[in-house]
């Protein structure tokens, strides 16, 4: 499925952003557990470093780096409850506020991605001085795209909550998958650097047979508890977090995965895409006389082609436009 992929053009010489490379490894990591004698399955990750980088990549505004990096973190987490290596999950928040929309993937290895269509947007903070990622992102739909290798993908759409996206997932949880769940995400942006200084979040689920209990010592943790933020800024790690959210239950780490920001764009998945635009558009380009860069929308990576691979690139379009016209 070809969706994952988009490209966008800039101009030609612009300025490139300097990375440390796409597959760094990093501290990142999540968790999985059971708790409450296994009716209730949880998720928590520490996100900080993935984060950072998407909003370094991107070049985000405080508001952006905190509505992706709340975005990737839940999406990482959704990731790992699909069983097979190539399947994808999808996330995609669209709303009517100025950051138009979010969107994150993810696989089941704790290898995540995405981007944000504004990414330069700046805002007030809201009423209680926090980014206001609800406002915007504003009012829209939720949707979760899984693709696990069938002829069509499996998707579930909900209206957004209130945009500021663990609300929404949680909606999501509840709503479209039958499944009673809490979900807390937090990313804290540093006036001063406006970098990531900590990120994360937790995902509490319900299991269908949960006693009356289990749900109620739940709610009452769940009332209790300040917020995500302030657990990660006080160096908490995910295991505490869980802690801390499942106070007084027995809790049974599963499982540890890795987390990464990871694209898998490289120079001729760009030129396969190139190939789409069509002839006339390619001479158009070539007739420009300039090289010209694509951006990976996943990880803002640059591609240049020359005048000479744009014609190359043109002649295999036109090779592979008479093959499938033979074809037929
Ligand atoms: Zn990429």
């Amino acid at each position: 499925m070809n969706y994952y992929i988009y490209f966008f053009f800039t101009a030609p010489g612009k300025r490139l952003l300097k990375l440390e490379g796409i597959n760094n490894m990093y501290k990142d990591y999540m968790v999985r557990a059971t708790a409450g004698n296994a009716q209730i399955r949880a998720f928590a990750a520490t996100t900080k470093d993935l984060a950072d980088y998407a909003r370094k990549a991107h070049g985000l505004s405080p508001i952006a780096a905190a509505a992706l990096g709340r975005l990737l973190t839940g999406t990482a987490m959704m990731g790992t409850m699909m069983d097979n290596e190539s399947d994808l999950i999808t996330v995609k928040m669209d709303g009517d506020g100025p950051l138009k929309s979010v969107l994150a993937t993810a696989d089941n290895k704790g290898n995540v991605k995405g981007y944000v269509s504004n990414p330069y947007v700046i805002m007030e903070p809201n009423a209680q001085g926090h980014l206001n990622v609800g406002g915007g992102i504003g009012e829209g739909t939720l949707t979760v795209i899984r693709d696990m290798g069938m002829k069509e993908p499996y998707v579930g759409q909900v209206p957004l909550y209130t945009g500021e996206v663990a609300e929404d997932l949680t909606y999501y949880f509840t709503k479209s998958e039958q499944t009673p769940s809490s979900v807390g995400l937090g990313v804290l942006v540093e006036r001063e650097t406006l970098s990531v200084i900590a990120a994360g979040g937790f995902i509490i689920q319900l299991l269908p047979f949960a006693d009356e209990q289990v749900i109620n010592k739940l709610e009452e943790n769940l009332g209790k508890f300040s917020s995500v933020t302030d657990i990660l800024k006080a160096g908490k790690t995910p295991e505490e977090l869980l802690n801390i959210v499942l106070d007084g239950f027995d809790i049974e780490i599963t499982d540890r995965v890795d987390l990464n920001f990871y694209c898998n764009c490289d120079k001729d998945r760009v030129e396969r895409a190139l190939m789409l635009i069509g002839e006339k558009e390619l001479q158009d380009m070539i007739d420009e006389g300039k090289e010209i860069e694509l951006r990976c929308h996943f990880c803002n990576k640059a591609y240049t082609f020359s005048v000479d691979e744009l014609k190359e690139v043109k002649e295999k379009a036109k090779i592979q436009k008479n093959k499938k016209a033979e074809d037929k």
